[in-house]
């Protein structure tokens, strides 16, 4: 599955994609994950990619120009959502969209390629909507950028992918706050620390007896 973030930190989006499970799903082949910096688009000395909005108020907005030039350069003929194949799609990282849960995050994960675009500042020119499939929040509170949601979406979502997870049963027993359930706890050695000990049932090697215990240890709400 492809990714494609855009922003003005593309460092700060790297550092998180290039470590630990991520890095070894791209390794693998079985992530593709890419960054692309909205300054790299622009044509005047500045490499402006911001301006105030129209109206006057605070704060600056992300430019229209050197997001689309963004878009059209990954997604040539796609940029256009008419012409958007059904597995491609975009999304606006916003604390007004829809806000990200493991259903949310399921459906994405149908697709093949999705590009999220980071806000900034104030947010976006609102003629992004027409070149976008939908918003996303990662929750009910104001970030000072996309980054962050970005690199969660992106988390949630590939975690999803098969191959991704080292072993395929991983994100099987999860929990799943939605449907009400909340993982078993678990435990690795040492077998005792400061006096406390693991639960003697996890140690018998009774596999029917240990998955009755994790069965009554995981909450159903
Ligand atoms: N003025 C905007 C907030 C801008 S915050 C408003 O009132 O809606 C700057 C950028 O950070 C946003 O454009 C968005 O890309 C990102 N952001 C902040 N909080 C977010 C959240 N909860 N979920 C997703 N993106 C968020």
């Amino acid at each position: 599955m492809r990714f494609d973030v855009i922003t003005i930190f593309p460092e700060l989006v790297r550092a998180y994609f290039d470590e630990s499970i991520l890095e070894r799903a791209q390794k693998k082949g079985v992530l593709d994950l890419r960054t692309h910096n909205l300054r790299d688009v622009t044509t005047d000395r500045h490499h402006t990619v911001d301006d105030r909005p129209f109206g006057g108020g605070p704060g600056m907005l992300l430019k229209i120009e050197p997001m689309v030039t963004t878009l059209e350069k990954i997604l040539g003929k796609s940029a256009d959502k008419k012409k958007r194949p059904a597995t491609t799609k975009v999304y606006l990282m916003d604390p007004g969209g829809v806000q990200l849960s493991q259903t949310v995050a399921r459906k994405m994960a149908k697709s093949k390629h999705i590009v999220l675009i980071c806000g900034r500042y104030e947010g976006f020119d609102a003629r992004i909507d027409a070149w976008v499939d939908g918003k996303i929040s990662i929750g009910p509170y104001v970030l000072t950028g996309g980054e962050i949601p970005a690199v969660i979406v992106v988390d949630v979502v590939a975690r999803m992918v098969p191959g991704v997870l080292g072993h395929a049963d991983s994100a099987k027993d999860e929990t799943d706050v939605e449907a009400g359930f909340v993982e078993y706890p678990q435990y690795t050695r040492p077998e005792v620390f400061r006096k406390k000990s693991v639960p003697k049932v996890l140690m018998s090697g009774d596999h029917k007896a240990i998955a009755e215990w994790r069965r009554k240890k995981s909450s159903h709400v």
